[in-house]
């Protein structure tokens, strides 16, 4: 079915990828298990064997585009087993040994792993922070920008239009990372860059029952070199995963909007609280980033970030806490929490909480926390 444009982003979430109705077909077809594909005669696609194409993905890619780049037919979408596979794919299929790539020093965690993988095969890693265009300063001479913005979990922000302008100018691609946003909340490929990447286990299939990743990119040439590195590294997702997250997308515009409000109501209270400090969503007005976010974003994600006054005290929180439950990652309509520098990798002072916003009611919620923060400021 033909995407138009101007359909609203609800329309379009219940409709990504769904083939023409046929008589006596389901709406959403069901996942193809299949390692191989009936082939007699010369071996062409379009199935051929499971590791290269399957249907089901086929039907997911398809809506992944429709919502990454509304209206645009030549957009193409590689689906991966994680956001980890996405990414990965997109740095080593199109960096090579003498090439410079320019990373956000306060990405996702697993990027300084990546980094030294990238240094292993004789790339040189640049990195600056995401906050006020940091990068820009060390882009000159370099083959790819990598951006993530807002930035997980520091929830910082960069101006794509401008680096994207920037790295034309010094001849480099760019990639965005764009896991906490969504294509809901931020489209890179309209913004100018050349691939919007993401890890779909989080907001976009939003129930933290599946790991799954995405490419999105305009340039065949540039998807067929992601697809290719697909095939060869064999990062491919389940046709179970790959069904389960097209019906999740369904909801998208739903969960997505409800979750945002609700991290908008979350960090209001927050932001009277003395017991708070270094309160981040790029959606409150005065944040340092919702300048320049509402420059490129329609929805502000649903994590929020703050500091409690140490590690105990942070303890003593989120073991109050009887709605959220404990536990990484974000995106999912059960609200989660966690003391970030549990982990060692981020560069967070020990008593910053990286707050996934759910789906539950407001009232419910923000009660739960206060009642929690209330609950873990009482002399122990
Ligand atoms: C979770 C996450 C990833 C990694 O995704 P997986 O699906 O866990 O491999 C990458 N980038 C960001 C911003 C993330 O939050």
């Amino acid at each position: 079915m033909e995407a138009l444009p101007d359909w609203g982003d609800g329309t379009r979430a219940v409709r990504a990828g769904l083939p023409e109705p046929r008589k006596y077909e389901p709406t959403l077809p069901g996942p193809v298990f299949a390692a191989h594909f009936h082939l007699p005669g010369e071996p062409t696609g379009p199935y051929t064997y499971g590791r290269d194409e399957n249907p089901t993905w086929t039907l997911l890619e398809r809506a992944v585009g429709e919502l990454e780049a509304p209206g645009d037919d030549a957009v193409e979408t590689v689906v991966f087993a994680s956001g980890m596979a996405a990414i990965s794919a997109v740095l080593f299929s199109q960096l090579k040994a003498g090439d410079a790539v320019v990373l956000p020093a306060d990405g996702y965690q697993a990027l300084p792993l990546v980094r030294a993988q990238l240094e292993a095969y004789g790339i040189e890693v640049r990195t600056a922070p995401t906050g006020g265009d940091a990068q820009l300063a060390v882009l000159d001479g370099a083959r790819l920008l990598w951006l993530e913005t807002p930035s997980n979990p520091g929830l910082d922000v960069c101006d794509i239009r401008r680096m994207v302008a920037a790295a034309r100018g010094a001849g480099a691609l760019v990639a965005v990372d764009n896991t906490l946003a969504t294509p809901l909340g931020q489209r890179p490929l309209a913004l100018g860059a050349d691939f919007s990447v993401a890890s779909d286990t989080k907001g976009m299939t939003g129930h933290g029952d599946i790991l799954l990743g995405h490419v999105a990119c305009r340039d065949p040439g540039l998807a067929a070199g992601v697809r290719h590195w697909r095939k060869i590294v064999g990062a491919i997702p389940g046709p179970m995963e790959a069904w389960l997250a097209h019906r999740s997308l369904a909801t998208l515009q739903l969960r997505i909007d409800r979750q945002c409000g609700n991290a908008l109501a979350l960090a209001r209270a927050l932001s009277v609280r003395d017991d708070v400090t270094g309160l981040r969503y790029p959606g409150l007005p005065d944040d340092p980033s919702h300048e320049t976010a509402s420059g490129q974003m329609r929805r502000f994600g649903s994590v929020v970030s703050f500091i409690l006054d140490g590690r105990e005290h942070a303890e003593r929180f989120l073991d109050a806490l009887r709605l959220v439950d404990d536990a990484t990652s974000f995106g999912g309509v059960r609200s989660t929490a966690e003391r970030r520098g549990r982990w060692g990798g981020d560069a967070v002072p020990p008593g910053f909480i990286r707050f996934s916003v759910g789906a539950e009611d407001p009232d419910d919620l923000v009660a739960d926390v206060l009642r929690a923060l209330d609950a873990a400021g009482e002399r122990h």
